[in-house]
């Protein structure tokens, strides 16, 4: 809806515009994988419409790809990113998609898709995707084999994603994959997968898990300050990580709860200041608002986080008592 919103199509109201077109293919059958979470899974019986809180209202394809081209060159948008469900037609409606995208601009474009062969990554990186994304979505092979995998019922396997994200690393030079924070991994599990993939030079998008009524998932209980504590947490060991302030080896858990950063407070206390651990996590020019969030509770901000903001972070991070 922002997209459109952005491309002139539709009329939204909005304080944060998303930097990225967000762009799913669109099909009105249900996905042939079973992910509890997703609304378009073969079991869930959601409205179609809707990934996390986004909402995807299909549109005319010719009249979006000629506003992407403008957007692009006005500088509105610094990216297109395609995802596809699983269903009999999605390979040649994503060639399609990415041809017709191609024909027109140069705007840098993402895919997120599941594990492809060899041959399909060959293919996508000739027709211009710069940038694969493997969503992994769950941080453990166990909550990936309840949440995505065989339990489900769908074809999916943890090996078979890594593999894939092993793969498509030697056919791009950009490869991300998605986590979803909240599923019922500890804060080690998350950020032990963060470290792993970065030490292989991939990169990983944080998501809040996001209930939507008539999807299947029930990720364990936790109350609302300790699932935002666990997320700060996260996205921070994320940003030291990435930017090689700390490394998994110097962190200290107990319990699988993250007890020691492996750096002094102050350190803490300027990346709050600097805001960038907070944002948006993914390939460049992703800002994805209002993906997960709220109007009172935001987990990834589109944008520097105001002052307050800042002091709301700190809040959550347990490193202030009031505000
Ligand atoms: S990080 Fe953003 S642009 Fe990249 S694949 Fe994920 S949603 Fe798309």
């Amino acid at each position: 809806m922002g997209t459109l919103g952005v491309l002139g199509l539709e009329l939204v109201q909005m304080d944060t515009p998303p930097t990225t077109a967000y762009l799913q293919i669109y099909t009105e059958k249900r996905c042939n994988a079973n992910c509890q979470f997703c609304a378009q899974a073969s079991g869930s019986s959601a409205d179609m419409m809707h990934i996390a809180r986004g909402m995807y209202i299909p549109f005319d394809l010719e009249a979006v790809v000629g506003r992407l081209k403008i957007a692009y060159e006005r500088g509105y948008l610094a990216r297109a990113c395609i995802q596809t469900a699983l269903y009999d037609t999605w390979w040649e409606d994503t060639v399609y998609l990415i041809m017709r995208i191609r024909e027109e601009s140069q705007i840098p474009i993402s895919l997120s898709v599941f594990p492809l062969s060899t041959g399909k990554y060959d293919d996508l990186r000739r027709l211009g995707v710069n940038e694969l994304v493997i969503p992994l979505d769950a941080c453990t092979p166990g909550l990936f084999d309840k949440i995505k995998g065989k339990t489900t019922g769908g074809p999916y396997s943890w090996e078979k994603h890594i593999e894939g994200i092993k793969t498509a690393s030697l056919a791009f030079e950009k490869v991300g994959t998605h986590l979803i924070i909240g599923l019922g991994e500890s804060d080690e599990d998350a950020i032990k997968v963060i470290s792993d993939f970065w030490n292989n030079n991939v990169n990983t998008a944080l998501f809040s898990y996001t209930h939507i009524p008539g999807t299947q998932s029930k990720p364990p209980y936790k109350t609302e300050s300790e699932t935002i504590r666990h997320y700060r947490t996260v996205q921070l060991a994320r940003h030291l990580i990435l930017e090689k302030l700390a490394y998994y080896s110097d962190m200290r858990f107990k319990d699988g709860k993250l007890i020691d950063y492996g750096v002094y407070e102050e350190v803490i206390l300027d990346i709050i200041e600097d805001g960038k651990a907070f944002q948006t996590s993914g390939c460049s020019g992703c800002n994805r608002p209002m993906a997960n969030e709220t109007f009172s509770k935001i987990f990834n901000f589109p944008k520097k986080p105001a002052d307050i903001e800042n002091e709301i972070i700190k809040k959550d991070l347990g490193l202030i008592k009031n505000i």
